[in-house]
């Protein structure tokens, strides 16, 4: 019987674990904190699900707009909390129930390479146990990275982690980084009811976003109360009683309060570093690369019998894509099928509001390509379910290759920006045509219904790098 070692019981640890157990093997997964990993217990399941309170908050204060008069709104976050909790636990003990079920052998502790597919595992309840497997797959994920900025650490700053479990609303929330979870975060907190902050060090939001994607979404936050410093760094952080304050040099420190920040909470969310430094990953003959995370082929393989999946590998860090490096490193080792990753899309979404779906080549990008495109643009002001929604923020972009008709990539910012992306992600992988797009029957009055609209406005037209130099 084969047998399989599975370090991390993450978006594809688990199930992987699972397929392979039900597919025959022996399989031990080692687990060091809970099953489901980031995702489930402290990612994507909590924070959508606080989100929907932010959202519900929102709605009341704003429905009067609407002509719905609602009383005092009043948020207990300690309700919110309990509620986030009991999802994401019945999220968790499904999955660890699946696992089990499948006849996979779960153990609690922390793994660390002590040869090639060998394991040390110092177990959660004390001891250690040596484990050995013919195949190896890590999928221990990430953590919050925390600066070394002199004082961070003595002023109780909070990650992604710890600001999930908090019952009582900030009074001021200044939050370092301004990336996704970031603005996740400023925008759910500000309709709670906080004053939110956010300090970043580029000049600009989301630099991978094109600019008046951006600048749209920043434009949408502020008008909910979200304050900007950006092309601000962190040169000192400090406690005096309930309150921390940042000490900020940089071009737009001066704004907002001056070079010096001060609030009630401070929120850590600069990015994201691989779980690698203990787990001797060398031993088994994989490498790492100067960021930390494990080198892999274009099929997960890191070394001869070692795969590495999701975030620890690099690249694109989501969920989906674990759930995929699952798929692949499953059909690869059972089926002896070999899909590549980087022939796969890495689509996303932030779940902000207005939403940014995203897939594909966005404007900036196709600027850079070597071939004519046409990138068709449609705001939000011009859908007709956005105006009656009252939800008209945003905007809808595709790229389209100007000799194949067919889309490149996608950007929608708006009310369900990641579900009228993923329809049309679905058109992308189908290789429908921006013609069949346009002339498309779809049904009145849904937002989807726009991208009729999108494909019948007038593109730009962006001829490519070779033809502009030429
Ligand atoms: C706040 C936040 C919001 C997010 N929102 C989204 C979203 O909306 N959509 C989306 O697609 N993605 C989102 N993500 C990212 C997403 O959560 C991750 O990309 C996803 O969980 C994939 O993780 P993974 O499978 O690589 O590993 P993880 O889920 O991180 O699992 C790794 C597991 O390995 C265990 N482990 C680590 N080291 C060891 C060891 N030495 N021995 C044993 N076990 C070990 C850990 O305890 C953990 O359970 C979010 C992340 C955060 C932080």
């Amino acid at each position: 019987m084969p047998e399989a070692l599975v370090i991390g019981a993450g978006q594809s640890g688990g199930p992987l674990a699972g397929a392979l157990a039900r597919a025959g093997w022996s399989v031990t997964l080692v687990e060091r904190e809970h099953v489901g990993g980031t995702c489930v217990n402290e990612g994507c399941t909590p924070t959508k699900t606080m989100i929907a309170s932010a959202h519900a908050a929102h709605v009341a204060r704003h429905s009067a707009a609407l002509g719905v008069h609602a009383g005092t709104v009043r948020v207990d976050l300690g309700q919110i909390v309990d509620r986030v909790q009991g999802i994401v636990g019945s999220f968790r003990e499904g999955s660890e129930a699946g696992i089990v079920q499948a006849g996979v052998q779960l153990v609690y502790g922390s793994a660390r390479f002590t040869g090639v597919r060998e394991v040390e595992v110092a177990l959660n309840g004390g001891g250690t146990r040596q484990l050995r497997a013919d195949s190896v797959f890590i999928n221990a994920g990430a953590r919050p990275r925390m600066p070394e900025v002199p004082g961070l650490a003595d002023v109780g700053a909070m990650t992604s982690r710890e600001i999930l479990h908090l019952r009582d609303l900030p009074t001021h929330l200044l939050i370092l980084g301004g990336g996704y979870i970031s603005l996740e975060f400023a925008q759910l907190f500000a309709r709670l009811g906080s004053r939110v902050t956010v300090i970043d060090t580029g000049p600009r939001l989301l630099p991978h976003e094109d600019e008046d994607v951006a600048a749209s979404l920043r434009q949408a936050l502020e008008a909910e109360g979200v304050g900007f410093v950006l092309g601000a760094q962190l040169a000192r952080a400090e406690r005096s009683g309930e309150e921390v304050t940042l000490h900020l040099t940089g071009q737009d420190a001066s704004q907002d309060g001056g070079r010096t920040l001060c609030g009630s909470h401070l929120l850590v969310a600069v990015g994201r570093i691989p779980n690698t430094e203990t787990l001797n990953v060398q031993a088994t003959g994989a490498a790492l690369d100067k960021h930390g995370f494990i080198v892999v082929d274009d099929h997960l393989q890191a070394a001869e019998g070692v795969y590495a999946l999701g975030d620890i590998k690099g690249g694109p860090a989501f969920t989906h894509i674990s759930y995929d490096d699952y798929r692949i490193v499953r059909d690869a080792v059972l089926h002896g099928q070999q899909r590549r990753v980087s022939e796969r899309p890495a689509p996303y979404t932030l779940f902000t509001d207005p939403q940014l779906g995203r897939v594909g080549l966005d404007r900036q990008q196709a600027q850079k390509l070597d071939r004519p495109t046409r990138i068709y643009t449609l705001p939000m002001t011009s859908v007709a379910r956005a105006i009656e929604t009252g939800a008209t923020a945003g905007l809808m972009r595709a790229v389209v290759d100007d000799q194949t008709d067919q889309l490149l990539g996608v950007t929608v910012l708006g009310p369900e920006g990641g579900e009228i992306m993923s329809a049309l992600q679905l058109a992308m992988m189908g290789s429908l045509t921006a013609t069949t797009l346009r002339n498309a029957v779809l049904a009145h009055p849904t937002l989807s219904e726009s991208i009729n609209n999108l494909f019948m406005g007038v593109p730009e037209v962006v001829q490519g790098k070779r033809e502009a130099a030429g």
